[in-house]
């Protein structure tokens, strides 16, 4: 039987900025949002001549060859979840091979998948860090050209099973910036994820589109402040800046 596919934007051996410890990163191409302030904008196209194709046992091999350096395995994107099959294999033979079986495998998702993908994708992931780009729905359209009802679902879906390792907020001035909204999204963090960490992540004009290159980069005093917004209702232990 022929092995499922994946079409891969990029992939990072060592990476220590995708998850806990050192991580193996792939970054799968395609996605299912339109963020104004994407910084990797070539990964969004579900067909481009740039994407590698990979099965299973050629990613799975790439990653025995470094496993004994790594802490784990982090799916990215584009949206990794919209080839949820792919990483489920992916991600199953991971957990079955002696020489990988004791990393851990993370996702790193903008929250815009069903329940049934979840579904799928839990019993072998150990955590999802989650991307909220704004609590307000009129926001988030604007953001990302759609709704967040998917990411709100994704959320509630992921905290119930246990399997929310982290919500990551990324702030764009004069989008999601405001303390009012800030302070709402630390509420509804604290009622919804509690004890799930929060990172707060400055936007960076860097690899962005044009439409955006205009917005201003937050000062380490305004990240200081966003965080200390989102903290006031999750505790400070809990929020981290990038
Ligand atoms: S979800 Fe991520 S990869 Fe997709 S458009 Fe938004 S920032 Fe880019």
């Amino acid at each position: 039987m022929s092995q499922p596919r994946a079409l891969l934007a990029d992939v990072v051996p060592f990476s220590w900025v995708d998850g806990p410890g050192n991580r193996f990163a792939v970054f799968f191409q395609g996605c299912n949002l339109d963020c104004l302030a994407c910084h990797n904008p070539h990964t969004m196209p579900q067909l481009t001549g740039r994407a590698r194709e990979v099965t299973v046992d050629e990613l799975v091999a790439d990653v025995r060859r470094v496993a004994p350096f790594l802490s784990g395995v982090t799916v990215s994107g584009g949206e990794a979840t919209l080839q949820a099959s792919f990483v489920a294999a992916f991600f199953q033979t991971l957990h079955d091979d002696p020489a990988t079986a004791a990393l851990t495998r993370y996702v790193d998702s903008n929250g815009c998948a069903d329940a049934a993908t979840w579904d799928m994708l839990l019993p072998v992931t150990d955590g999802v860090m989650l991307d909220l780009k704004a609590l307000d729905c009129e926001t988030h359209l604007a953001l990302t050209h759609h709704s967040n009802a998917p990411v709100l679902m994704s959320l509630h879906h992921l905290a119930a099973a246990g399997k929310l390792a982290e919500v990551r907020l990324l702030i764009v001035p004069g989008y999601n910036d405001g303390e009012d909204a800030l302070r709402d999204t630390g509420d509804y963090l604290a009622e919804h994820a509690p004890g799930v960490p929060v990172r707060i992540i400055g936007f960076r004009p860097h690899g962005v589109r044009a439409a955006a290159r205009d917005i201003p980069e937050p000062t380490t005093e305004d990240r200081e402040h966003y965080a200390e917004w989102v903290a006031s209702a999750v505790g400070a232990e809990l929020v981290s800046i990038v």
